[in-house]
């Protein structure tokens, strides 16, 4: 069994423990806000939300060397703004750039989608992380996308080829690095909790 934390700094973090609180081997599903909180889960959600945004209040919080540390050895999931933050590498950041977690070997685009298709919702094939033929309904809001994968140790999870009907064979939306994973889209907003399982299944493996 495993206690799982989810990034409560910004963002939509309450929809993420909702869906943890109904997986049986999740013992405790917790807000994470302070280093304390941190180092007592075994695994971690950074929910989306703004990344500057929660970059900003993480370094405001001292929470950023502390995240840096959990997320080398600890299983992370980040979502949407949350793989943002997990990547080594985003574009389109403001003056300066902006403070990422990193970790995870990608470069991320943040915005992909650009304004006239902001968000939008579609159906993706991942039969080996889902373990069946059902599409997942993948909501994708101001989206990243990953544009470059770094190193060999990252694997794709999922194409928007996967989509039902799409000929976009390239834009990748969802990858693992050991324990790491990262999604484009918000797997918390919809009932289908099947991502949430292939996470606490990472989390249990690195536990046991
Ligand atoms: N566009 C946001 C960002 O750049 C991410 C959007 C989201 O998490 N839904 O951080």
């Amino acid at each position: 069994h495993v206690k799982v934390g989810v990034l409560a700094l910004q963002g939509a973090f309450i929809e993420h423990i909702h869906t943890l609180n109904n997986i049986a081997e999740v013992t405790e599903a917790i807000p994470v806000r302070t280093e304390e909180q941190l180092n007592s889960v075994d695994a971690l959600i950074i929910p989306g939300g703004e990344s500057t945004a929660m970059a900003l209040i993480a370094e405001r919080c001292n929470m950023l060397e502390p995240l840096r540390a959990f997320v080398r050895s600890k299983p992370t999931w980040g979502t949407c703004a949350g793989m943002i933050l997990l990547a080594d590498e985003a574009s389109k950041t403001k003056r300066g750039g902006q403070q990422l977690l990193g970790g995870l070997h990608i470069s991320v685009n943040r915005n992909q989608f650009g304004s006239q298709k902001e968000s939008f919702e579609t159906d993706l094939y991942m039969p080996e992380v889902l373990g069946g033929d059902t599409p997942f309904h993948a909501v994708f809001i101001r989206a990243p996308i990953i544009t470059e994968i770094k190193s060999d140790k990252v694997k794709v999870l999922c194409k928007l080829g996967n989509q039902v009907g799409s000929t976009d064979a390239e834009t990748i939306v969802a990858v693992q690095q050991n324990h790491l994973m990262a999604t484009a889209f918000h797997p918390e907003l919809t009932s289908d909790d099947r991502l949430h399982r292939y996470f606490v299944g990472i989390a249990l493996q690195h536990k046991a």
